[in-house]
């Protein structure tokens, strides 16, 4: 099996695990799941931060999901390792470390300062 096989493979693991975990956050909570436990009427405030808290994991994880989608499309297309936003090749300790990134660490960097 090629190092690109193995990458693929850990890549598609990866991205079940992770669209398995973003269906189990964004299902809607099982009826009367949350009644009970002396829970006052008005008492939203817990539950309104836990709901904002499940949103931005669930977000991050449909991030994760993008960046996996797109190294299996680089892995396909053999652009794979090379920076989406440069074209520079990516430093083999950064895509050991991070193998569903696209960009160089450069770039990466200069993403999350615009976001
Ligand atoms: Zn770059």
């Amino acid at each position: 099996m090629s190092g690109t096989d193995r990458i693929r493979k850990e890549l598609k693991r990866r991205r079940g695990d992770l669209a398995a975990e973003l269906s189990r956050l964004t299902e809607p909570p099982a009826e009367g799941a949350s009644v009970g436990f002396g829970k006052r009427v008005g008492d939203g405030t817990t539950e309104a931060v836990e709901r904002l808290a499940t949103t931005a994991t669930a977000r991050s994880i449909a991030s994760s999901l993008r960046d996996i989608d797109r190294a299996i499309a680089k892995l396909d297309d053999g652009s794979y390792g090379s920076c989406d936003a440069c074209g520079t090749e990516i430093a083999a300790p950064r895509l050991a470390a991070l193998p569903a990134t696209s960009l160089c660490i450069e770039c990466a960097s200069a993403q999350s300062v615009s976001n």
